[in-house]
């Protein structure tokens, strides 16, 4: 038996991060959970296992790479899962300068800071990276421009870094999630009209996503089962973005 795998998942006192971080360490990771909410990941850390480092931090902290490489305490890093995001509604007239920066520097700029971090924290025998995009990147979605456009980026630096850094042994890839019922979209799935024409009519499999449903997607990506895998984005979205969906009236 080698020495358990590392993992570092951002994101992961809730949602989709969350059940990563409780699959990885249910699959013998030892995870490193960040999140801006500390308590959250703490309670769930100490319910899933014992010897797990919670940091609370916000991914756009410039120094959080100098706390995660502390937390590793000389272990080489086996997987980021860089999945901590935020969304914000509107067009690109109703969306100002400040929410577009804010966005940007959460959803893309701190998934290119902590990965060039990772793929230093990797040793030599390589590992992987997952990042959570959205079916927003390839589709059009209404209200969503800053959104959409920050999860373009990051199925397009998916396929870049795994460009790059294949020959290092690390593969690269994303999750692309549909409707998946987290706290990001509660309130938005609390009203009928969304539930029905979002998730539920245009939705081949006619419901929303569990985290755990995502989370199964990025284990797989981030273990050996996937070793041949790099530069992909998986949709887990029942269906929803590979188009029209006949409605049965
Ligand atoms: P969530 O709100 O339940 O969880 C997001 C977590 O990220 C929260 O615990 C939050 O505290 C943390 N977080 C936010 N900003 C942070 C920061 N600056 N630093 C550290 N932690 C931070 O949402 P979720 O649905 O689980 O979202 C996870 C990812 O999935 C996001 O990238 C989101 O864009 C993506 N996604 C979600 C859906 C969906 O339908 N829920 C669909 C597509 C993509």
């Amino acid at each position: 038996m080698g020495t358990a795998r590392t993992a570092i998942v951002t994101g992961a006192g809730s949602g989709i991060g969350a059940a990563s971080a409780a699959l990885l360490a249910a699959r013998g990771y030892k995870v490193i959970r960040v999140d801006l909410s500390r308590t959250a990941m703490q309670s769930a850390a100490e319910r899933d296992r014992g010897d797990i480092v919670a940091l609370g931090g916000d991914v756009t902290d410039p120094d959080l790479p100098d706390q995660l490489r502390a937390a590793l305490a000389g272990r080489d890093l086996d997987l980021l899962v860089n999945n901590a995001g935020i969304g914000i509604r509107g067009r690109v007239d109703e969306t100002s300068d400040a929410e577009l920066e804010r966005i940007f520097s959460v959803n893309v700029a701190a998934i290119f800071r902590l990965s060039r971090f990772a793929v230093d924290a990797m040793g030599p025998k390589g590992g992987a990276i997952v990042n959570v995009s959205s079916i927003y990147a390839e589709i059009g979605a209404a209200s969503a421009a800053a959104y959409s456009l920050t999860k373009g980026a990051v199925t397009a630096l998916t396929r870049q870094m795994a460009t790059d850094f294949g020959v290092d042994g690390i593969r690269v890839n994303a999750v692309a999630p549909g409707v998946i019922e987290t706290r990001m979209i509660a309130e938005r799935l609390k009203t009928e009209q969304f539930r029905r024409q979002i998730s539920i009519d245009q939705c081949p499999l006619r419901r929303s996503g569990r985290p755990e449903e995502v989370a199964e997607v990025i284990a797989f990506l981030g273990s050996e089962a996937a070793s041949f895998i790099t530069g992909e984005t998986i949709r887990v979205d029942g269906g929803w973005a590979m188009g029209r969906f006949p409605r049965a009236g």
